[in-house]
């Protein structure tokens, strides 16, 4: 960080400051310019409370240079991390991949129905909530491990990686042992109990953006599950409140690109809870890939109509069929592949 004194700060405010970063086990570099003086604190000062400093007499303000997450900062991993749910399912590569399939699981046919329009589509994933977590607590909650074993009866016949999220860490070993991959929800973006302990099992995650937390929030939180030692974070723009109210959440695509940026670990979009509406879904499925996602997770439903949860945002297995070609399209377009 950089300390920059105020233009009046006295050479005994300056040399407390100095004193204080020394204090902390820092080196420190003290640049006299005509205005003002700063102070270049040298060291990983990523430990160190910049609040503290900045309430020290003499300081004007406190510049972080070093960014707040370590393991998820592109500046320490040049190549783009690669995250495997199965051999067709690999996130971070050219291939953009596509995980679909209904928000929950319901029951054996609706599952099954929704794993043969996945596959049938050509996508890769199936995804379905065996624990949901419902705004509202009379809401349909789930079938717990009956659905988890709905979803290994539906991968056994089609060969589709699955994508379930897991609610508490006292579920997490079960759900583990039956997903490819645990999604973590965006209300639970900064649960952070949650993210260390599906940082310390061995299948992938994919982890939503939390409904308010900024970019910069939402890496700190990926940097839980990085730091206790799973690799396989795959991050998911799922749409972020705002005052606008024409959809369920406002999509942020740009967060794409910025991450990627910020980031070397691959981000999926999520048109389906981004938008809250299925005429939505197709438009901003395409806008995703041409903003560069590294794959897509659409909500489709056998019969949206009698569907338990998200029955307006999900599409039908037909309109999945009909929109893999476009995607086809623009993923040739930027020089990647869909199928
Ligand atoms: C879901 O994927 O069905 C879900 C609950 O998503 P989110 O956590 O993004 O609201
Ligand atoms: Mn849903």
């Amino acid at each position: 960080m950089i300390v920059v004194m105020k233009s009046e700060a006295t050479k005994e405010q300056i040399d407390h400051v100095v004193a204080l970063v020394r204090e902390m086990g820092l080196n420190d570099h003290v640049i006299v310019g005509t205005d003002l003086t700063v102070v270049a604190v040298i060291g990983d000062d990523r430990k160190k409370d910049k609040g503290a400093l900045e309430q020290v007499p003499g300081v004007d303000r406190v510049v972080p240079i070093l960014h707040p997450y370590k393991i998820a900062a592109r500046e320490m991993k040049k190549e783009r991390t690669l995250v495997k749910l199965s051999d067709s399912c690999v996130f971070g590569s050219k291939h953009v991949p596509v995980i679909a399939g209904p928000c929950s699981v319901e029951n054996e046919e609706q599952i099954m129905a929704s794993a043969r329009g996945v596959k049938a589509a050509g996508c890769q994933g199936l995804r379905g909530g065996a624990f949901k977590p419902r705004t509202n607590p009379y809401s349909f909650q789930g079938l717990g491990e009956e659905g988890l074993k709905l979803l290994a009866a539906a991968r056994a016949e089609t060969g589709l990686a699955i994508v379930t999220e897991v609610l508490t860490p006292t579920e997490v070993d079960l759900v583990s042992s039956y997903a490819d991959c645990l999604q973590i929800g965006a209300r639970n973006c900064q649960n952070f109990k949650l993210l260390e302990a599906v940082g310390k099992q061995p299948k992938p995650v994919l982890f939503k953006r939390g409904l308010s937390t900024t970019i910069d929030e939402y890496l700190q939180a990926a940097e839980y599950i990085l730091a206790e030692g799973n690799p396989n974070v795959i991050l998911c723009e799922r749409g972020i409140r705002t005052f606008e109210d024409h959809t369920r959440n406002t999509l942020s695509l740009s967060a794409v690109p910025e991450l990627h940026e910020r980031t070397h670990l691959p981000i999926v979009v999520d048109p389906s809870h981004g938008t809250g509406y299925a005429r939505l879904v197709a438009d901003m499925s395409r806008a995703a890939v041409a903003s560069g996602a590294d794959g897509l997770m659409i909500e489709m439903h056998p019969d949206p109509e009698h569907a338990m949860t998200d029955g307006g945002q999900s599409i039908t297995p037909a309109a999945l069929k009909e929109l893999m070609p476009s995607l086809v399209r623009v993923a040739q377009a930027i020089d990647r592949t869909m199928n």
